[in-house]
């Protein structure tokens, strides 16, 4: 149940609303927007009998939300916008992360790092706990290749972003990385979400290869409901009957997702099709439909990465990309 308060609504005026929340047994939680501030009721199971609040001073309107996906809904809120660095997800410059599916070795990630920042990659991605299909396939450097990223972040003065697993690794990879990656697999790892959602770092949720929309929602609202807001939503195709593609990416997802959510959400190309070839068409079309932002896959020598190369630009072409959703953005209002 979001309170809109009104635009000159003062300090002293939201507090008085978080009082009378507090007083009913509820948690209040302010969220300062840039015209107004929205005080979102948590903790209730059922409608909320507002009479009480509806008349004080300060308070606009008192929103039922209507969804299932009460925090995460755009019901009552301005968009929220995801500061990691200078990255603004859901601004007007969109952010682009850039890097290898895994972090491989040292040298490798510290110059792909530096040709991708070169690029104007503006966050680095590497995986250091890979999910794999096999057991037997290439488990990513733990530890290892956090403490890695955290070198090349020194290096280039880029943010880090890196998948989490499973909970036993929470609190060390959240010491590492600037953004907690939630991968596709793990979208119903309810766990999981619980446990991200308790510490401060921003997560990128990834949408499972089986979610709906709804369920997509649903996963980014266990982790607001355990208070992290910062939450960035991630396209990254769906499993589909074709075969052509890894998997089928869902561009009508992106204006759905901004009309039902204030969460922003971003595309993967890479993932979405499983073939270098159709990366920068589809990071064009990302960018054309208004995702916020980009993660895309680039490797030195794709032919030898150790994990999903035939997705991975290399850099000449990552160049290319980046010049082609430039031209995009501009035409659609954002900047890169
Ligand atoms: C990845 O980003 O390398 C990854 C495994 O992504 P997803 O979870 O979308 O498959
Ligand atoms: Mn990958």
């Amino acid at each position: 149940m979001p309170i809109v308060m009104k635009n000159d609504a003062t300090e002293s005026q939201v507090a008085a609303v978080g009082a009378v929340i507090r007083a009913m047994g509820f948690t209040p939680q302010p969220m300062p927007g840039i015209q107004r501030t929205t005080i979102c009721v948590l903790g209730n199971k059922s409608r909320v009998d507002s009479s009480q609040i509806e008349v004080m001073d300060g308070v606009m309107e008192v929103i039922h939300v209507t969804k299932p996906f009460k925090l995460v809904s755009r019901e009552g809120k301005e968009p929220t916008v995801v500061r990691v660095g200078a990255n603004a997800f859901g601004g007007a410059a969109l952010p682009v992360i850039a890097g290898p599916c895994a972090v491989e070795d040292r040298a490798r990630f510290l110059e792909i790092a530096e040709i991708v920042k070169e690029a104007g990659a503006t966050m680095l991605r590497g995986g250091a706990y890979k999910p794999r299909t096999s057991p037997y396939a290439f488990q990513g450097l733990g530890e290892n290749g956090l403490k890695i990223m955290a070198e090349a972040r020194e290096k280039t003065g880029l943010p880090i972003c890196t998948e989490v697993m499973d909970t036993d690794t929470v609190e060390l990879v959240s010491e590492y990385t600037d953004v907690i990656q939630i991968g596709a697999r793990n979208m119903y790892n309810f766990s999981l979400l619980k446990r991200v959602g308790k510490q401060k770092k921003p997560v990128l949720l990834k949408r499972g290869l089986s979610a709906t929309i709804n369920e997509f929602l649903m996963a980014a609202e266990y982790i607001l409901s355990e208070g992290n807001w910062n939450v960035i939503l991630c396209e990254r195709g769906i499993r589909t009957f074709e075969e052509q593609t890894r998997n089928t990416l869902d561009l009508s997802a992106i204006p759905i997702i901004h009309e039902l959510s204030h969460l922003p959400i971003i595309v993967d190309p890479s993932h979405a099709s499983g073939r270098w070839d159709s990366v920068i068409p589809l990071a064009r079309a990302a960018v054309a439909v208004g995702a916020d932002g980009l993660i895309v896959e680039v490797h030195q020598n794709p032919k030898e990465a150790f994990s999903d190369g035939p997705q991975s630009l290399k850099p000449d072409k990552f160049l290319n990309l980046m010049q082609d959703i430039r031209l995009i953005a501009k035409s659609v209002g954002r900047q890169v």
